[in-house]
């Protein structure tokens, strides 16, 4: 795989444009955040105790997570709270992608209350041209038990085969009124033992909804061996079907949780062996989905420059438009702002995910991003180098 062509105008490293919504006293306040979250002590104490902490109502948590970590990394509690930042973001050509945080729900009232929130979003989005897609999780809307289930290929319980059933409701509602009104939906890859039953309704939904223009899009974990292959078969099926195919791909998100389950079980890890082997797997099927971009809509979501340059740079050998509708670039809500807005400020169609949700809910989240940012080794992360460096420039260090 060649590197992108180092001639592009496009520098990740400009952190004048990179931080430009940021005032002198915000990106102090940010460098600071990324420094405790650098502290690896402090992140595994955060990793153990955070969700317990909130749970048992100890004094001064809830504010005190509101207050850093959760403001750095998520839009607000609600819709209403998010409108601020999706609005900053939008002065800076930045769209939003709005993602309610809640995973991993147990009980029928609060699948429906997903449904609900979920549908909330989409009619926001339909009213707001910052907003054109919203993301789904399906762990939100069914027990874990009955997509384990579906994926090991056993028998489901007549109970189990009702909440399917609900679930399997749930997404078409969700990707009707999508369609009506014009909105996309991003639904995200889990675990890889509730991946099948996930993969195949989200094909079917694409088959019945993605007929003129990409409503549906799924997302494929290229760190695990097999998702090269499932992207180009899910491809094909698209095309055999007469639609359009919408790929959203990521490196993945559950790699140690991966690795452990296939030790303790006892069969082969899913996940490739090294990072690089990863990252050939996500920069092909980058290639593979932007040079046949006729029938396909992608969406690179990662903070990797390497791989969002090689997006420019194959758009650019297809002779797309920067702004061209069937590639999109994303990012998360607080993090790897050196791509996403000089993407935007060279014209592409640059995204946030923006997470929002009750502080509870959205703890698991906001334990990924801190062990995502934290340091090992005790180097300085590349958020945290990326914001000195803006506040050397400013002169404000
Ligand atoms: C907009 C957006 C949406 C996302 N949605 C999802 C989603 O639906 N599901 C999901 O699972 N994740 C999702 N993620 C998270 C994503 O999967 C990655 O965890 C995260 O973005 C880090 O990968 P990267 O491409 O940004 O960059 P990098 O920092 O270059 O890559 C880090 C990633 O590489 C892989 N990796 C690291 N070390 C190794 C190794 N030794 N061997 C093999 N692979 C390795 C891991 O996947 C790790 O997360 C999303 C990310 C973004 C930006």
């Amino acid at each position: 795989m060649s590197d992108p062509d180092p001639l592009q105008p496009l520098d990740f490293s400009n952190t004048e444009i990179a931080f430009s919504s940021k005032s002198d006293k915000e990106l102090k306040k940010t460098a600071w955040l990324f420094s405790m979250m650098n502290n690896n002590s402090l992140v595994q104490l955060f990793s153990k105790v955070g969700l317990w902490a909130i749970k048992l109502h100890i004094p001064l948590t809830k504010t005190i997570i509101r207050n850093t970590i959760f403001h750095q990394f998520c839009g607000g509690e609600t819709l209403i709270d998010s409108q601020k930042t999706i609005e900053l973001l939008y002065e800076y050509d930045v769209q939003t992608i709005l993602d309610y945080g809640a995973e991993g729900k147990s009980t029928e009232e609060d699948h429906n209350a997903v449904l609900a929130e979920t549908l909330k979003a989409i009619e926001w989005a339909a009213s707001n041209n910052s907003v054109p897609i919203v993301s789904t999780k399906i762990t939100g809307m069914v027990d874990n038990v009955v997509l384990e289930k579906l994926h090991a290929g056993e028998t489901l319980s007549d109970g189990d085969k009702r909440n399917f059933q609900l679930l399997q409701d749930r997404l078409e509602e969700i990707c009707a009124r999508a369609f009506d009104l014009n909105v996309g939906i991003f639904v995200d890859a889990e675990e890889s033992w509730l991946q099948n039953p996930i993969d195949d309704l989200v094909l079917e939904m694409m088959v019945k909804y993605n007929k003129e223009r990409v409503t549906v899009f799924n997302t494929y974990q290229m760190y695990n061996v097999n998702k090269l292959e499932h992207l180009k078969r899910d491809h094909q099926k698209c095309i055999e079907s007469g639609v359009l195919f919408g790929a959203k791909l990521v490196r993945g998100a559950y790699m140690d949780k991966e690795r452990q389950r296939a030790a303790t079980l006892g069969y082969p890890s899913p996940i490739h062996k090294t990072k690089t082997e990863t990252d050939d797997a996500f920069n092909h099927g980058i290639t593979y989905c932007i040079q046949n971009h006729s029938s396909v809509v992608t969406c690179c979501a990662s903070h990797n420059a390497t791989s969002n340059l090689l997006q420019v740079q194959l758009m650019n050998d297809q002779k797309m438009a920067p702004n061209d509708s069937h590639a999109i670039f994303c990012q998360l809500f607080g993090m790897s702002d050196n791509i996403t807005f000089n993407l935007s400020n060279a014209g592409f169609n640059a995204a946030k995910y923006v997470v929002y949700g009750p502080i509870k809910d959205v703890i698991p989240y906001l334990i990924r991003r801190t062990e995502e940012n934290t340091s090992v080794t005790g180097e300085m992360s590349r958020e945290l180098e990326l914001l000195h460096n803006e506040m050397k420039r400013r002169a404000i260090s």
